[in-house]
This record gives structure tokens, C-alpha cells and sequence, in this order.
């Protein structure tokens, strides 16, 4: 009862967490007790206990009472179950429930029992009642009872919130937060009035009241924590890296020149400057560490190229990595195209290769028989090791996680490394994501580029839109149309879907179109993808999976459905899927009419602007008005506390607080141990 535990054990080795439960949190959180501790609430829900017997006024908002059970009648056919309960005022309560099996009842309530329930109260033929409770605790549980109980994104982890909550409760009585020095200079404590990080982090599961902005305090700090944190690690390995100068320069420049003047294409300026700037770090004695930033369709991928011939050409190996598998193929197809007359041996590595295939590779490269090797995170396998790694380019990087970008800057050690961006980032956010990195954007799109043009439409106009889409596919030319839900039997199907969709045009366009999503195959979406690519499908109905990178030079018309819901930055990352030849191309924003004013907005910027830099601009100021959209659609990486739409102002106070910090060792492996596991970065801890 009494098993006491620290905030760094193992789950593994908790009595009190059941085995399944573990093994869920393993998944989703980390194996540690912080870090499933580290979860922030979505929300608070007060329960409104009320002592005082209960008055109209209470009718229609979510009440918490304590009452007696007074008689049960069992529920048949149409017939409600329903339990008469009274108040110590007297007062009858009735809690009905509809559909429910007669063993839940009898063995949920009994007869002169006392229950604490919670739930919406409503008056029906004058009688106070409560439909199926949120809820019910028995008295022996009330230490359980929180006025204000915090609510938690528990989406993909399986976890029921009742569950999660009692579990984050029973922490908290066990753990010992053991003191630790702060980290935190004073200036900054007194300036913003913070706790130290253990009340910080308990506070946030016990809210006071029920407005979650009440806990912002304890979020700031936390989320300065983990800024800090990130950066000393990031800084660190980079740190470790400078004691040794790069094994080699890569001097010769001249097959990248060669190709450059062999491409059907010229570079436009904004290309040229990112490519002298790349060829100046690959020749200098330090390693390069870029960032590429650019809108979708700037040509961010020659440039990358061009770094990648040079490396190649001056012996040393080259790893490309990218998010997903659809794009590590259409990657590994434009190098093996561009460089087929070289003599270069390319491979393709994803998680869907045989072990064998796998292990016969892992030989080859670090047996120099593999000179460049194009990727999604398999890359990231340990096992993996290289005979001389001269760049790693890392295409739509803001997908990966810290902990995945830790993994790569350990990789990486003395070689050059290539980030590109899609997502236009303001120089104080790159901060945090890379720490002190060398930026450079193209922003001029290439000079045959036809504008898109955006328009905005009801679905009411839907016959129109097929009838425009018939005179497209007789022009032979190919269609994107985005949906944001599958559409499997679980989701209400009154939404559009990818499913419903498909199933309407597959009646209009028959075996024209095709679709896919995130839970089909990797091997059933690449072939459906090159079908569309090179054969007769012309309409590929999808989720926004199409979002990261593909390039479909073909296609002119994307069709986005319920656009207001999607964030501007996603918009504009899909949009970019179109015009990428020197056709006219079209993106069509589809909505059902329900627009938020906001909604209508973020649309309404799409139509009149281009430019990425400026929409991201848009997206930071609409989202930081508290939009619906949380910074997953953004294309930003995700974090614990940092919400970059809210914390902007934390970032310089950040960089004065980690100036000298380093001579403090202690304060130092405490912040970083609180973010990442301690196996996996022992190398940077002095004990
Ligand atoms: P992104 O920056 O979104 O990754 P890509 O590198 O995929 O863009 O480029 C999109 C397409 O534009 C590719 O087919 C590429 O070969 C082509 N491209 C790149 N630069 C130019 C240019 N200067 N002129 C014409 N086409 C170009
Ligand atoms: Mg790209």
C-alpha cells in the first residue's frame, strides 16, 4: 500500500500499475513514471458538488450530489432502467438509464447505498432526474473526488480517462519529489512568479479551478524546462562533435557544376545562393549543419543533390531520410534518375525490406559496396553503421520528434548535415527546434510556374465541380481530393470521408479513381501512387497522408474537402502538391457551408496568398487567438509544454539562462534526465 516511488523508475517495476496498462504506457508515454507524469490536460471538468438541495436553476448543467439508493427497477424493451434515489433534503432523484444490461445495474447499484454521482440534471413530468451519470463513486471512494478533475488527450493511447486519472492521483500520494537545485536563474522565478519544477509538475493535475489558462503558470515553467533541456542536449552533442574538426573537406566541387549545367532546367537565383552557401560549408573544416527552407515546389531537392555528387564524388557515403515511404521512393527515383550516368550505387532502405535483404545491406554500407543510402527513420537503426559518412539530408524534418533528431546528431558525428523544411519557420522557433543552425530559404518559385489559382466552394456545388474535373481528365490531367477522415464503420458517417467520397466519383469516373490512407498497406499505397503517377488513374482520393512531399508533376487540381477545417499551414503544404509543371493549376477549397468565422478567414487567406512565409505568419497569429487547430496541423514538431503559438516570449530568456550553464554538471543532468532517458544519451552525462 505504501510502495513508495520516484519519478525516474521504471514502470516496469511498479506494483501498483497493472500489467496492461504498463505495457500502454510504454508505448505512448516512455518507460519512466515522468514521463507519463508529464502529460498535460486538455481541459478541466468541475463537477459543481453541491450540498444545498438542488433547484431548477441547477437544471441543464452538469451537478455532482451525494444521494441514497432507494429502489431499483429494471429496464425492458423501450422501458428505462431506473434507480429512485434520494438527498439528505428529501429531495427524489431518479438516475435512468437506457439500453443497459440488467447484470450492470444489479451490480452497480443496491439498495440503501450512498453514492457521490455526477451528471447532467434535467426535469422530466416534474420529477429531477440524471440520464446515464458520468460518475457514480461509491463513499468508500470519496478521497478519489476531485472538484476539478483534469481531462486528458487520451486518443491514441488506448487509455480510458477514468483510468489515466487515477492512476496520475495515485502518483502523486507515492512519489517522492525528491528536492533538486534549481536550474532556473532567480531573475527569471521572480519576473514570471514561478514554482520550482515539483509543485510545477503536480499543480498541473491538481487544477483549482476550472479554467485550464489557471494552470498556464506551471505550464510556462515546465515548458521552459523543456526548451532548455532540448537546447543543452542538442548543444551538447554538438559540442562533442567540434573537439574533433571534420575528418576531411570536400573540395571538389565539379560534378555538381557538371549537373547543374546538364539539368533541362535552370536554377533560379534564390537555388544558386542556397547551393554556393551549402558547397562553402561542405569545404570549410567544420560541419555543416543547414537548414533548408523553402515552400513546397521550390526545388529544395536539386539543391540537396548537388551537396549529396559532391560528397559521393570525393569518396565519402551520403544517407537521405525522409518521413515516409512514398517519399523515400519518389526521392530514391529522382537520384537514381539525375545520376544514372554515374557510376553511384543507390539504395533504398524502409521498414518493409526482408531481414536478410536488411542485414546484406547493413554489410554493404559499412563495407563502402553502398555509396548513398535514401530512407525513412530505419536509418536510425543501431545496427547501422557507416564506412565513412559524409552528409545526412534530412528531407521535411519537422515530422521527427527531438528525441529522433538526438538520435541523428549522434549519428552524425563529423559529417555535414542537410535539413529541409517545407514549413516556413520564424527564426526564433528554429532556434529552439535545432538550436544554432545556418538558414537558408529560397523563396523565388522556378520561373515556369503557373500560379494556382484558389476558389472557394460549396458542396452544393458539387455536380458542377464533377462536370469541371470531366473536362480536366479528358485534358489528361490528374486530380488530388483530400478528405480529413477515412471514413472506417467507427467514425459517424454523416461526415465526409475518404470511403464516401471514393464511393460517390468511383459512380462518375469508375476505375479512374483510386484512394488510400494511413491504415492501408505501405505496399498497397506505393502501387496505388505509381498507378497514378504513370497509368490511367486520375483521381486519388486520400487523407492528408499526400501532405509530406509527393511529387506528382502530372497533377493539377487538388480538391480539398472540409478545408476550413484544417489548419493554414496545412492548406498550404497541400496546395503545394499542385503546380509543379507549367500547366494552370487549380486548388479548390470544398466546404459544407459551416464555416466559423475563423474558418472563413483562414480560406480566405489561401485565395489571396502564395507565399508561405506569409501564411505561416497568419497560421502563428490566428491559432494564437485559440483557434480549434492544435500544433499538430501546423507541421511544427510537437512538445510536452511548449506551445510555440504562446511561448515565443520564453525563447531569449531561454538562451540567457543556458549562457554558462554548462559548468553546472548537476543542474544540468537533472534538466536533461527529466526529458530524455538517461541509457540513451549516457555519453553526455559525467557520472
Ligand atoms: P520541394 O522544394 O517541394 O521539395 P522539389 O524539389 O520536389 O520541391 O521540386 C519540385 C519539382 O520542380 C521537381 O520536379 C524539380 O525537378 C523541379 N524544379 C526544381 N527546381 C527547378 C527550377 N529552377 N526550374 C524548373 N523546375 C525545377
Ligand atoms: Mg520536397
Amino acid at each position: 500500500m505504501s510502495e513508495k516511488i520516484n519519478l525516474y523508475q521504471q514502470i516496469e517495476k511498479i506494483e501498483f500499475i497493472k500489467d496492461a496498462l504498463k505495457k500502454k504506457l510504454n508505448i505512448y508515454f516512455g518507460n519512466r513514471v515522468i514521463d507519463y507524469l508529464m502529460h498535460y490536460p486538455k481541459s478541466i471538468n468541475y463537477k459543481n458538488y453541491i450540498v444545498r438541495p438542488i433547484t431548477i436553476k441547477d437544471l441543464g448543467k452538469q451537478i455532482t450530489i451525494d444521494i441514497q439508493v432507494v429502489n431499483i427497477k429494471f429496464g425492458f424493451i423501450k422501458l428505462p432502467s431506473t434507480i429512485l434515489c434520494t438527498n439528505k433534503h428529501e429531495q427524489k432523484i431518479k438516475i435512468i438509464y437506457f439500453n443497459i444490461s440488467r447484470k450492470f445495474v444489479s451490480e452497480r447499484f443496491k439498495k440503501g447505498q450512498f453514492l457521490r454521482i455526477t451528471g447532467n440534471l434535467r426535469i422530466f413530468k416534474n420529477e429531477f432526474q440524471i440520464l446515464h451519470p458520468i460518475s457514480i463513486l461509491d463513499f468508500e471512494n470519496l478521497k478519489d473526488f476531485c472538484q476539478f478533475e483534469p481531462i486528458y488527450n487520451l486518443k491514441k493511447t488506448n487509455i480510458r480517462q477514468r483510468q489515466f486519472f487515477k492512476l496520475i492521483k495515485s502518483t502523486i500520494t507515492k512519489v517522492e519529489f525528491l528536492p533538486m537545485n534549481e536550474w532556473i536563474n532567480k531573475k527569471f522565478l521572480e519576473k514570471y512568479e514561478w514554482e520550482n519544477f515539483n509543485i510545477s509538475l503536480k499543480s498541473i493535475h491538481e487544477p483549482k479551478t476550472h479554467d485550464i489558462l489557471d494552470l498556464e503558470k506551471f505550464r510556462k515553467r515546465l515548458a521552459f524546462d523543456e526548451i532548455l533541456s532540448n537546447l543543452l542536449v542538442i548543444s551538447l552533442i554538438k559540442r562533442k562533435e567540434h573537439l574533433h574538426l571534420k575528418s576531411s573537406s570536400i573540395n571538389n566541387c565539379f560534378l555538381s557544376k557538371k549537373i547543374i549545367n546538364d539539368l533541362d532546367f535552370e536554377l533560379t537565383g534564390d537555388q544558386m545562393l542556397a547551393y554556393k552557401q551549402v558547397s562553402k560549408d561542405l569545404r570549410s573544416n567544420n560541419s555543416m549543419f543547414r537548414l533548408l527552407q523553402g515552400d513546397v515546389g521550390s526545388g529544395k531537392t536539386i539543391i540537396s543533390l548537388l551537396a549529396v555528387v559532391d560528397t559521393l564524388n570525393n569518396g565519402f557515403q551520403g544517407a537521405i531520410m525522409v518521413p515516409s515511404e512514398i517519399l523515400a521512393r519518389q526521392h530514391f527515383d529522382y537520384f537514381s534518375n539525375l545520376l544514372k550516368n554515374y557510376d553511384f550505387k543507390i539504395r533504398l532502405l524502409t521498414g518493409k525490406i526482408s531481414v536478410n535483404d536488411k542485414k546484406q545491406m547493413y554489410k554493404d554500407i559499412k563495407n563502402n559496396k553502398v555509396n548513398l543510402i535514401i530512407g525513412t527513420h530505419a536509418l536510425f537503426n543501431k545496427e547501422l553503421d557507416f564506412y565513412n559518412l559524409g552528409i545526412i539530408v534530412i528531407d521535411e524534418q519537422h515530422k521527427f520528434g527531438v528525441n529522433q533528431r538526438v538520435n541523428l546528431l549522434n549519428k552524425s558525428e563529423n559529417s555535414n548535415v542537410l535539413i529541409m523544411s517545407a514549413t516556413p519557420i520564424p527564426r526564433s522557433l528554429t532556434f529552439v527546434i535545432y538550436g544554432e543552425v545556418d538558414i537558408s530559404i529560397i523563396r523565388e518559385k522556378p520561373k515556369n510556374r503557373k500560379k494556382i489559382s484558389t476558389s472557394i466552394i460549396g458542396t452544393n456545388k458539387i455536380k458542377d465541380l464533377t462536370n469541371g474535373l470531366k473536362r480536366l481528365l479528358r485534358k489528361n490531367q490528374k486530380i488530388f481530393w483530400v478528405l480529413p477522415e477515412i471514413g472506417m464503420e467507427q467514425e459517424s458517417p454523416s461526415k465526409s470521408s475518404v470511403l464516401k467520397r471514393y464511393d460517390y466519383l468511383a459512380q462518375e469516373f469508375g476505375n479512374k479513381v483510386a484512394f488510400i490512407h494511413g491504415k492501408m498497406k505501405n505496399n498497397e499505397i506505393n502501387c496505388i501512387v505509381e498507378k497514378f503517377r504513370n497509368e490511367n488513374i486520375m483521381i486519388l482520393v486520400s487523407t492528408t497522408l499526400i501532405e509530406v512531399g509527393i511529387d506528382i508533376p502530372g497533377a493539377t487540381t487538388i480538391v480539398i474537402e472540409e478545408a476550413n477545417k484544417f489548419g493554414l499551414a496545412q492548406l498550404h503544404q497541400l496546395r503545394g502538391r499542385v503546380g509543379r509543371n507549367n500547366l494552370n493549376s487549380n486548388c479548390i477549397l470544398f466546404h459544407n457551408n459551416q464555416m466559423s468565422e475563423n474558418g472563413r478567414k483562414r480560406l480566405e487567406i489561401m485565395r489571396m496568398s502564395d507565399d508561405g512565409f506569409y501564411i505561416a505568419e497568419k497560421d502563428l497569429e490566428m491559432r494564437g487567438g485559440g483557434d480549434i487547430f492544435g500544433t499538430k496541423q501546423t507541421g511544427l514538431p510537437s512538445w510536452k509544454f511548449f506551445n510555440p503559438y504562446r511561448d515565443i516570449n520564453l525563447i531569449e530568456d531561454v538562451k540567457e539562462n543556458l549562457r554558462n550553464f554548462y559548468e553546472n554538471k548537476k543542474e544540468c543532468e537533472n534538466i536533461m534526465s527529466i526529458f530524455f532517458d538517461k541509457g540513451k544519451l549516457s555519453n553526455y552525462f559525467s557520472g
